[in-house]
């Protein structure tokens, strides 16, 4: 079992500041992560709000961060996090998939997945014409009419990227406005190739023996089938801390609860990013709550001596 003085659980953009401020105060730290740095970044292809680039790729801003944290001494290390237990207040032994990790202090930056729709057809026509990654199959609907379901900065700026790759995209939304950021809505309501189906739920994504033909919604009580070869769906997310349960750290509904220092109720262990309760979910706050969770961990440490 190697030990570390931090063990950063998960590589987004949270979680590799994290790392990145607790190695430059000197200290021993893995990384984790079950898949590829960077997180939801990844998927994200233009990214206008991050201080310092008008705009740059998702995949390009991970790399940029996964080499400051690991140029500053980070060790990034495979596995899905299954436990955390703790021997004593300054044991933690993290368990994963394929190893076990001992460290004295343990930023959990885990993030959160797609919300699902949870209508019948949904997990039928997952990757036969249902989506929740725009970046990596919009290009499988080049020339096709696709829908995209949601209302928040992710279903319109993931539209806007869809936009451009598809023939059109239709916005269907359970309420008669957005709730994204004015900029994405003024470049959706400009853009061409958009339109928009409101006050209308989903009952039924349908498709033929193989793919996806079409959405069956319900508006002003009737039911209607909108034809689309694709459907991508940004109705939230959903925390990823189900494996922190025997931790009594989240709400009832699974975000972590932490104070303004990112520490949770278990001494030594914080929360950061988007798997922690909190108003905005962007990587900036992400970043933000990093820096804090390093800097605390260095101070948790240095007072356990
Ligand atoms: P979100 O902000 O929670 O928006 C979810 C949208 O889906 C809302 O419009 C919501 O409707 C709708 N919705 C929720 N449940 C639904 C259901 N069962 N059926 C139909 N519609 C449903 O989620 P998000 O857009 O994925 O964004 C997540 C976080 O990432 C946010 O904090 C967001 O600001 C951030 N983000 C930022 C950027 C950026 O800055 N460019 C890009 C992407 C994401 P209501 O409006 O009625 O609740």
């Amino acid at each position: 079992m190697k030990k570390y003085d931090v063990v950063v659980i998960g590589a987004g953009p949270g979680g590799m500041t994290a790392a990145l401020y607790a190695a430059r105060a000197n200290l021993s730290v893995a990384m984790l992560d079950r898949g590829v740095y960077g997180g939801q970044m990844n998927n994200t292809d233009d990214i206008e709000n991050y201080p310092g680039f008008t705009s740059i790729k998702g995949p390009e801003l991970s790399e940029k961060m996964y080499q400051s944290a690991i140029n500053s001494g980070v060790e990034f290390v495979y596995g899905d996090v299954q436990q955390i237990t703790l021997d004593s207040e300054q044991v933690k032994h993290i368990k994963t998939d394929s190893d076990e990790l001992i460290a004295n202090a343990v930023i959990i930056a885990t993030g959160a997945t797609h919300r699902k729709l949870g209508v019948p057809g949904e997990d039928k026509f997952a990757g036969k014409g249902v989506s929740y990654c725009a970046v990596c199959d919009g290009a499988f609907f080049r020339n096709k009419d696709v829908a995209v379901v949601g209302g928040g900065d992710s279903a319109i700026s993931e539209g806007l990227y869809l936009a451009n790759v598809t023939k059109n995209v239709n916005v269907i939304h359970h309420r008669d406005k957005l709730r994204a950021q004015q900029v994405l809505q003024d470049r959706a309501f400009n853009n061409q190739k958009m339109d928009f189906t409101w006050n209308s739920n989903v009952k039924e994504i349908v498709g033929d023996d193989t793919y996806v033909t079409g959405v069956k919604v319900q508006r002003n009580g009737h039911d209607e089938t909108i034809p689309t070869s694709g459907v991508f769906i940004y109705i939230g997310n959903v925390p990823n801390s189900k494996m922190f349960a025997n931790l009594n750290i989240t709400d009832e509904q699974g975000w972590i609860l932490t104070n303004d220092e990112m520490e949770t109720s278990v001494p030594g262990i914080f929360a950061i990013g988007d798997v922690r309760k909190k108003k905005l979910r962007q990587i900036t706050t992400a970043v933000g709550d990093g820096g804090i969770a390093g800097q605390n961990a260095y101070e948790y440490l240095e007072q356990l001596g």
